[in-house]
């Protein structure tokens, strides 16, 4: 079959890679993301069902879409989500399937996912200390996210992945440490700023440490780090330690990579985002469920990907001075602006 052309928007990104959230719903409420006491979740009978998941996940390999990460909230919450997975895997066009999950029903349910067709997972993990995992998620379960880190190697996936939030004064004192146990699992650690999107109301810019600094105090430990020299759409730069350890660096907040961002998002209910910042999308659910065929469907994604202007993580640097992205009252009165709702 001839490679699909995939639609390009507005500053010549094409549609490569889709996220898809699978739940609201988190079994953490880590300060960086979910601080609040209460949240305002999706009505139950919004969320796409596995076949409209596949539906529109089928229409968008067919537009040329290739990559597809599974994400939530916590994905693993998603009742059967192994039964989904067989499902996309099984999706033609799907050539790299991948899950990002903070890892506490990992253990339980790596052996399904793997057996469902799985490719890849990221773990995010953000201390090695038990104490301050507790304070960061206010859940006491960091054994079991070790135990899932573990469960990962044993299923025999290879390109584990470590994600961690850096945030100032909470744990940039852990990154060569983060490393360190990265060696030890085999997994790739990927540092992330502290970004100020949706669901961020605690955010401030004192408590982002940037690129920069993270790449010094590495420096200062390892030696010269040279960048991993590559053309890629990955929201991480990569650089390779002395040793030849990998490591990766998200550096959303300092340095956007808005320019080569080739991902869209899909909410647990079918709304549609083109960018991470975006305050509004299209609704795939109401267009799915009104009976839109796939034509249809088709049509309103070139549509929205073609008019795509979308380069929020810029914009939010461009402002020079700048606090969290929404308060707590928007947040409320529109879950979709959350970032554990659009998946991060
Ligand atoms: N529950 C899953 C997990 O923990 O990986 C998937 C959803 S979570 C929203 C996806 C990623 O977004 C996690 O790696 C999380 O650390 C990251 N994230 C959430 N809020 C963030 C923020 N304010 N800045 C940077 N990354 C953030």
């Amino acid at each position: 079959m001839a490679e699909r052309r995939p639609p390009v928007d507005m500053l010549g990104r094409p549609l490569k890679s889709l996220r898809v959230s699978v739940t609201d719903r988190c079994n953490l409420r880590c300060s960086y993301c979910m601080p609040e006491e209460e949240y305002v979740w999706l009505p139950r009978e919004d969320l796409l069902t596995f076949e409209e998941i596949r539906e529109l996940v089928s229409v968008f390999t067919g537009l040329g879409v290739d990559k597809v990460r599974l994400t939530g909230g916590e994905p693993l919450l998603r009742r059967d989500l192994a039964t989904l997975v067989g499902m996309l895997a099984r999706t033609p066009g799907v050539a790299d399937l991948a899950l990002t999950t903070n890892g506490i029903l990992l253990a339980e349910q790596v052996g399904a996912l793997r057996d469902a067709g799985l490719h890849r997972v990221t773990v995010s993990l953000d201390t090695l200390r038990p104490d301050r995992f507790r304070t960061l998620t206010r859940r006491d379960a960091h054994g079991r996210v070790l135990e899932g880190i573990e469960a990962v190697r044993r299923a025999g996936f290879e390109g584990l992945k470590l994600d961690s939030v850096i945030m100032r004064g909470t744990n940039e004192d852990e990154l060569v440490d983060l490393v360190e146990f990265g060696k030890g699992v085999a997994a790739e650690v990927r540092f992330i700023e502290y970004m100020d999107v949706g669901g961020a109301t605690l955010w401030s810019a004192d408590k982002v440490v940037s690129r920069a600094e993270m790449l010094e105090t590495l420096t200062r430990r390892y030696g010269p780090i040279q960048p991993v020299v590559e053309v890629s759409s990955a929201p991480a730069e990569r650089f390779r330690l002395p040793d030849g350890t990998v490591i990766g660096i998200i550096a959303s907040t300092t340095t956007p990579f808005c320019r080569t961002c080739d991902r869209s998002r899909l909410t647990a209910d079918g709304l549609w985002l083109l960018c991470l910042y975006a305050q509004s999308g299209t609704d795939l659910r109401r267009l799915l469920r009104g009976g839109a065929s796939r034509d249809e469907l088709t049509t309103a994604i070139t549509g929205g990907w073609t008019a795509r202007r979308d380069r929020g993580a810029e914009e939010r640097k461009e402002l020079g001075i700048r606090g969290p992205l929404l308060q707590i009252e928007g947040l409320r009165r529109d879950p979709h602006l959350e970032m554990h709702t659009r998946g991060g």
